[in-house]
């Protein structure tokens, strides 16, 4: 099964993404991760991709595009695909669908998640990650017990730079503009289409995931 998982930045795709690859087996692809590995690698990819990230603006599709078809490359054409942040625009759409052609599949079912912006603002410009352990946190929903430092190990708390307050307004645009006219291309390409609404509890919104996957068998 090839699936797709649609929503804002910060809607919680890919929490519910990880669950769902670790029950189903399958490859969970976030482009996001792809191309931080690929600037913590210091690939070339990585550096052209890090001014638009931390701007908040796309990386051009044809780097995109690219990037998943090596990705694919790697993946038994047979296993479970569930993509995360990907596609993001109609040009990436329709790549996805010509390398999927190529190999006999298509994308079986789209699901998009929902969440309203001040939610997904508090989520994104709250979070709060320790570079020494990895522990995230967020100052509205889980802040640490002290501000600034790690429960975990004490280690001084970070913000993504893409995480910023500005910079997660012009994420949200950018999604207006260049990925929610994706809703209405998979609706009228005849794709299975499920809503979610991801404003509740990460166990709850995973309970209607998994109950869409059934219903697509
Ligand atoms: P994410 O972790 O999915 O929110 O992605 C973080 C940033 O990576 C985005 O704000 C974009 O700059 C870039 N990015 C991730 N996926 C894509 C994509 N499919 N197309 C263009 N840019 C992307």
């Amino acid at each position: 099964m090839v699936l797709i998982l649609l929503g804002p930045p910060g809607v919680g795709k890919g929490t519910q993404a990880v669950r769902l690859a670790d029950d189903l087996g399958g490859a969970h692809v976030s482009t996001g991760d792809l191309l931080r590995a690929a600037r913590r690698d210091g690939t070339e990819l990585g550096a052209r991709a890090q001014k638009y990230m931390d701007a908040g603006e796309l990386v051009p599709d044809q780097l995109i595009l690219d990037l998943v078809r090596e990705h694919l490359a790697g993946i038994d054409p047979g296993a479970h695909v569930l993509f995360d942040g990907f596609p993001r625009t109609t040009t990436q759409a329709t790549g996805l669908s010509e390398v999927l052609e190529r190999s006999g599949r298509r994308v079986d079912r789209v699901v998009l998640f929902e969440a309203p912006d001040e939610t997904i603002v508090k989520r994104l410009s709250g979070r709060r990650s320790c570079p020494e352990c990895g522990a995230v946190y967020n100052t509205f929903f889980s802040p640490s017990r002290v501000e600034g430092k790690c429960d975990r190990c004490g280690g001084s708390l970070v913000q993504r730079p893409d995480d910023a307050p500005a910079t997660v307004q012009r994420r949200l645009e950018v999604y207006r503009d260049q990925t929610a006219p994706l809703v209405s291309f998979y609706e009228q390409a005849g794709a299975p289409f499920e809503r979610i609404r991801a404003d509740r509890s990460v166990d709850d919104v995973y309970a209607d995931f998994r109950s869409a996957m059934e219903v697509a068998g």
